[in-house]
């Protein structure tokens, strides 16, 4: 069922209450990349230009909960949403308490305002029902755009709009795209729908893997959750990167994998080193991995049967990445997976999506985002919907 967005609900000259992800990569107090803030201007001009007075909160990091951390304050990301927004955006050194209720009963129609970190109050990260009180009586209209909190149970995600019942509780701009692309994807794909998944553990991925075999015609299997899979079907694997107390349970998927119709595909040939660096030797192995190689990347020969798979799809959504792709050469397999996603987006219509994390890092490194139909801003989230798990900070906001 479709959500109420930001732009359902009549804001002018009333206090919105705006939950983003300004969680924001920082170095010496530095915004690094202010991408996240970007993404939530539609949301926060559509409240400003209507004349809503807006609150915004979000977290930063990880504190320990326990007050201020002056590394993980917001107000670097208050300066730089002034910059963007060219205006005055007043900041408040608490998100509860009296000062921050004076603050906002002093707001004016456009103003808008943010609060310090949520985590500075070890209640943010527990759901706590009283803090979520204290933040919810601040407001009349609450708004979700944290896209990349959604999968939390944070107080500021469900007892925050569950304390707002009976106010408008609606999705921003950034979170109803997400929703949309990742949900469409999984509930009506057009066929062949192909799911990728790698990345470094098989634990990470066992829930969406189980999923997915019920919903999609391939799995394509990479990175180094590979080799756990590997050991499980009895394969050696080297000195690779493994779980080995995953191997009961991997060796389950692939036993769920044969009695179902969706394939599950893992890597036929493997590109090998002695040590994770660009410098080290390099050796291909086909089916097992011998001696104290290492399997860092996966081979050609997988490359060109991944890419078959992929350029064919009329639907792909990829999670973790195929290799070691932050150490060149074994990025290959990576590259050639969001190539061949790119190509089949471009020349069949394709519906691409990338998930957060390490896949849009290394999407956005080859220079590939554009190329695709939508880069999630969701590692966790956007894991969990392909998980099958319904998101309950997305379910309690107002339906259409
Ligand atoms: P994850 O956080 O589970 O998505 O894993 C991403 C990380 O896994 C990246 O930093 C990759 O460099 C790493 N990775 C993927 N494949 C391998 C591999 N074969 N050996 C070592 N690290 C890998």
């Amino acid at each position: 069922m479709a959500k109420k967005t930001i732009a359902d609900v009549d804001v002018t000259g009333r206090p919105v209450l705006m939950r983003v992800d300004f969680n924001v990569p920082m170095k010496d107090g530095r915004i690094v990349d202010d991408r996240r803030i970007r993404m939530a201007m539609a949301s926060i001009s559509s409240v400003v230009d209507r004349g809503g007075r807006l609150i915004l909160i979000s977290h930063l990091g990880r504190p320990r909960g326990g007050g201020v951390e002056r590394e993980f304050s917001l107000r670097p990301v208050c300066d730089r949403l002034g910059d963007l927004l060219g205006r005055r955006v007043a900041f408040a050194d608490d998100c509860v308490g009296p000062n921050v209720a004076g603050v906002v009963a002093g707001l004016g129609d456009g103003d808008v305002l943010l609060l310090e970190n949520l985590r500075f109050h070890k209640q943010e990260r527990d759901g706590d029902a009283d803090f979520a009180r204290q933040i919810a009586g601040l407001a009349q209209v609450y708004c979700n755009d944290a896209f990349g909190t959604a999968h939390r149970q944070d107080a500021s995600m469900v007892a925050v709009p569950l304390a707002m019942a009976g106010k408008p509780r609606v999705t921003g701009f950034l979170l109803e795209k997400e929703i949309e692309y990742l949900s469409q994807a999984i509930i009506e794909p057009v066929r062949p729908f192909v799911a990728i998944l790698g990345g470094a553990k098989v634990s990470d991925k066992i829930g969406a893997i189980r999923n997915l075999l019920g919903k999609v015609d391939t799995i394509l299997i990479g990175g180094a959750m590979a080799y756990t899979l590997m050991l499980a079907a009895g394969k050696a694997v080297g000195n690779s990167m493994v779980e080995p107390d995953r191997i009961d349970e991997a060796g389950q998927i692939l036993s769920a994998a044969r009695q179902n119709t969706a394939q599950l595909v893992t890597p036929i040939d493997h590109v090998c080193g002695q040590a994770l660096d660009s410098q080290t030797r390099i050796k291909i192995f086909s089916g097992q991995i011998e001696g104290d190689w290492l399997g860092l990347d996966i081979g050609p020969g997988t490359i060109s049967r991944y890419e078959g798979v992929v350029e064919a799809a009329g639907t792909i959504v990829w999670n973790g990445p195929m290799g070691a792709f932050e150490t060149p050469p074994f990025d290959a397999g990576t590259r050639a997976v969001a190539r061949a996603m790119a190509k089949a987006t471009r020349q069949n219509g394709a519906t691409s999506i990338v998930g957060g994390g390490d896949s849009a890092a290394a999407i956005e490194q080859f220079d590939l985002a554009g190329q695709v139909t939508h880069v999630s801003t969701g590692g966790g989230a956007s894991l969990a919907m392909l998980e099958g798990k319904c998101l309950a900070s997305v379910e309690l906001l107002d339906e259409v």
